[in-house]
């Protein structure tokens, strides 16, 4: 942990992590001394992990990468951190992201961009695009991050690393700063598939201060434990297959994630993992989600009109940042939460507002809803019918420059068209590396796969055969 400490200190090109405190981070490693000491047999035992700055933390301070949450320090612990803490991981700090988890390339963070570690002139994704900067720069071995419509899996991708969200309600929301409550979800980064399950596994499980925490899935208890024992049997039966490990493995293939807005160079290494998982066993079938274009609009209704109430909060009275000047009440609200929120952040509260709003309930969110529950029941299908798994890219392109499509917002929201219909769904996705881009661009690569409720264990052990 103190020469991670020391890394993580040291570096500055990346710009990954907004706060750093030594003391707290080794008092983390003097517990982990101690359990270890004491015989327990704790993977985590002593490994520097970090967590996303939308985790709240004792003693760190806790910005969510925003002005308006500048110096705030939380008086409990997020259920993602306490429990990694006790499973004895040991934080570095607290790593850079968009702000309020708004965006896909951590150029939203008002504490400056993070750069990806393979081309400092690139994005690293996002919006936990420090998390997966840092794992991928080797600071710490795995990282929080989260995922309301692709933040875990996508950064994931553009650096070269894996990530994993699993159902919603697996992980507990206490305790994370909210974006769009009915999508988020928590999930680990780290370079390898039995990583992330070190991770997820304790992270997970039922929490009665998330009143979303599911209990049960399918009569499936959610509880630590589940995903590593689903893993270990997934593993055996691979293991007993031999050289066709995946044999009968059905991987959905939908068309609609091939379609032209698919980079070339892309779509050449997802067809590539493609052969190998054929190659030990697996059959590939042909699906369709049709409404895969369509989870664009829906997302970005749903997402903004629930960042709009969640971020109510902010008003300079309870946390963080209050105007220095104001004539009243109103004006000290109005003019902490200008000074306080970043342009993107207040793109999405006025499309929240106004999708909300009384006149436009009916023909925006309430038909995002509708489009919502068509999408879950297209996949509910694919997976009843057709297929075990679905695989498909991540991203169309691979990372972007810093600074592109800056004249454009709305560019970067339609990049993430092969993750927000899984987040709308609630269902589990992982993403994996799979190679590089073109010569033009030869940066990292990454394959999503897609699984049923409750199946992250299968998904691990799939990528872990792979991997
Ligand atoms: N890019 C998406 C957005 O900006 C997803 C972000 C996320 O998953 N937190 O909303």
């Amino acid at each position: 942990a103190a020469s991670a400490l020391d890394a993580a200190q040291a570096d500055t090109s990346l710009n990954a992590f907004l706060h750093i405190d030594p003391e707290l981070t080794l008092a983390q490693a003097d517990a982990a001394d101690k359990l270890l000491a004491g015989g327990l047999a704790a993977p985590l035992a002593g490994i520097p992990i970090a967590h996303k700055d939308v985790f709240v933390t004792q003693g760190w301070r806790t910005t969510a990468a925003s002005k308006i949450l500048a110096g705030y320090v939380s008086p409990f612990d997020a259920t993602v951190v306490s429990r990694l803490q006790q499973a004895g991981a040991v934080s570095i700090g607290k790593l850079n992201c968009d702000e309020f988890a708004m965006g896909s390339g951590n150029e939203n963070s008002a504490f400056g961009p993070v750069r990806n570690p393979w081309d400092h002139s690139a994005v690293p994704g996002g919006s936990s695009g420090g998390s997966a900067a840092a794992v991928a720069a080797g600071l710490v071995m795995a990282a929080t991050g989260t995922d309301t419509g692709g933040s875990v899996r996508q950064p994931a991708a553009l650096c070269g690393v894996s990530g994993i969200k699993p159902t919603y309600g697996t992980v507990s929301r206490f305790g994370m700063i909210a974006y769009g409550s009915s999508l988020d979800q928590a999930g680990p980064i780290a370079r390898h598939a039995r990583d992330l399950l070190e991770l997820l596994d304790p992270m997970s499980g039922f929490d009665a201060r998330d009143s979303t925490s599911l209990e049960t899935c399918d009569g499936v208890d959610n509880a630590p434990g589940r995903i590593r024992a689903d893993f270990d049997a997934a593993v055996q039966a691979q293991d007993a297959a031999g050289a066709q490990a995946l044999k009968g493995l059905r991987i959905g293939v939908p068309a609609e994630f091939f379609n032209g807005g698919l980079a070339a160079d892309v779509a050449a290494a997802v067809e590539a993992a493609l052969l190998t998982f054929e190659s030990l066993g697996a059959v590939r079938v042909g699906i369709s989600l049709p409404l895969t274009e369509l989870s664009i609009p829906t997302y970005y209704v749903i997402a903004p009109a629930e960042a709009s109430s969640n971020l109510s909060r902010y008003d300079g009275v309870r946390y963080g940042h209050r105007a220095a000047q104001y004539r009243d009440l109103a004006e000290m609200t109005s003019r902490s939460r200008t000074e306080g929120f970043g342009a993107e952040v207040m793109r999405r509260i006025m499309v929240g507002t106004y999708v909300l709003s009384h006149g436009y309930y009916d023909a925006y969110y309430l038909q995002a809803q509708r489009v919502r529950r068509m999408i879950a029941n297209d996949f509910r299908q694919a997976f009843s019918q057709h297929c075990d798994v679905i695989m498909g890219p991540v991203t169309p392109g691979v990372a972007k420059h810093i600074g592109d499509n800056r004249e454009d917002p709305t560019a970067d929201w339609l990049a993430d068209v092969y993750t927000l219909g899984v987040s709308l769904a609630g269902l589990p996705a992982m993403s994996i590396p799979c190679g590089f881009g073109g010569p033009a661009r030869p940066l990292p690569v990454g394959l999503q796969i897609i699984g049923n409720y409750f199946n992250e264990g299968r998904l691990l052990a799939i990528a872990d055969r792979f991997q």
